[in-house]
């Protein structure tokens, strides 16, 4: 059985991204080709963007993001306790100060309550500028947008959409990588949507900043690259990705996501009187970047990895460590608010296999053993 599906599915769509790869090979347009630009527009249009960047990887998407903003010194930008560590690494990076905020437990996501304790804590300390939040769309759920936008207008704060998890996701019928100021997803492989190696994509509606992100990920290049205006990196998503993503694509939006959201109900409707399963805001859709469960407690979680593992069944756990207790933020981050949902999520969750071509008898698979893992605990 498989975490995330990726060798199943390069078998379904073998012949597409064989035939994609090699065109890029005989063209040997390897770098800015027009399988990039494509993409762009195919992405752009499909979230409801103006503008689509693509970029090396998703770490690079938040950065250029805030290197757009000009987010440096004596800024404080506020990220979850609890997401992958680069939604704050990047912030460190630029040298402001990420200021942690608690997540909610039935969702995972920042929680808006104590982004506004946090901001107001800023605020009254007086040593750093509230700038932006990064709001990160965990395990595939987009944030809670429409009460993140209300704090944040109040706050003048600028809205960074983490959609490193979230591509698919929705809110009504507004999609995911279309709620921030900016928004920035990440096409590593296990992604909901993954390329074969490493790329990312930046989505604004804003033009200046659309430009500024165009300069900055090539050397900060002017009328061209060798007119060079300002500092930049270099940070392009390759056209053989591309290529390969143009194919994935079209398979996520004709059945892909619908598959992964069949495979979630199934497991809800099996393990929802069992462990706490995850819920979803009212009239929001997810991608299932993960599936992630809920146990009691932190041994019978340990326990139940052990169990799933010994029986084949692949498991992960996201995230062991709150944000706030890494190590590379010691001295360099801030924390204002009680971050005990966080620090109680990692001693609990466990996510579970999840992908479009997990098949049925695997799924039952999965659900038999958390079952039984239950029902030896009561006994
Ligand atoms: C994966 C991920 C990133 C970083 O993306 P990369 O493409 O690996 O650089 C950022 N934020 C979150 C929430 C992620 O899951």
């Amino acid at each position: 059985m498989e975490f995330r599906g990726l060798k199943y599915q390069y078998q379904i769509l073998k012949e597409g991204i064989n035939a994609a790869v090699l065109q890029v090979m005989s063209d040997a347009d390897f770098i800015s080709g027009r399988q990039v630009a494509e993409l762009e527009k195919q992405l752009a249009e499909y979230v409801g963007a103006k503008h689509c960047i693509t970029c090396a990887n998703g770490t690079d998407a938040l950065t250029l993001a805030l290197m757009a903003w000009g987010i440096g010194e004596g800024d404080a930008v506020f990220v979850p306790d609890f997401t992958f560590f680069a939604s704050a690494e990047v912030v460190a990076y630029e040298g402001a100060v990420p200021v942690f905020v608690d997540v909610e437990e039935n969702t995972f996501n920042i929680s808006p309550r104590s982004l506004e304790l946090a901001v107001q804590a800023v605020l009254a300390e007086g040593k750093w500028r509230p700038k932006a939040v990064i709001a990160v769309d965990l395990f595939g759920q987009p944030a809670d947008f429409i009460r993140i936008r209300e704090i944040a207008d109040k706050y003048g704060l600028l809205v960074l959409e983490d959609a490193a998890q979230g591509f698919g996701g929705r809110i009504g019928e507004r999609k995911a990588c279309s709620f921030g100021d900016i928004s920035a997803t990440s096409f590593f492989p296990a992604k909901p949507l993954g390329c074969y190696g490493d790329g990312g994509a930046v989505f604004t509606d804003n033009d200046a900043w659309a430009a500024l992100i165009r300069s900055y990920q090539v050397h900060g290049k002017g009328s061209d690259k060798y007119d060079n205006v300002r500092l930049g990196i270099n940070s392009r998503l390759d056209t053989i990705q591309a290529a390969i993503l143009q194919v994935k694509l079209q398979a996520f939006r004709e059945y892909e996501l619908e598959a992964v959201n069949r495979v979630a109900e199934h497991y809800a409707s099996e393990l929802g009187g069992v462990v706490k399963v995850p819920s979803l805001m009212n009239g929001v859709y997810s991608g299932w970047a993960q599936y992630s469960i809920l146990l009691a407690l932190e041994e019978e979680r340990d326990g139940l990895r052990e169990f799933l593992l010994k029986k084949d069944i692949p498991c992960m756990i996201y995230y062991r460590k709150a944000m706030h207790e890494q190590l590379a933020f010691k001295g360099m981050s801030c924390v204002t608010v009680d971050l005990s949902v966080s620090e109680e999520l990692c001693r609990r969750v466990l996510s579970l296999p999840m992908h479009p071509y997990l098949e049925e008898v695997e799924q039952r698979k999965v659900i038999e053993a958390v079952k039984e893992y239950i029902v030896s605990l009561r006994k």
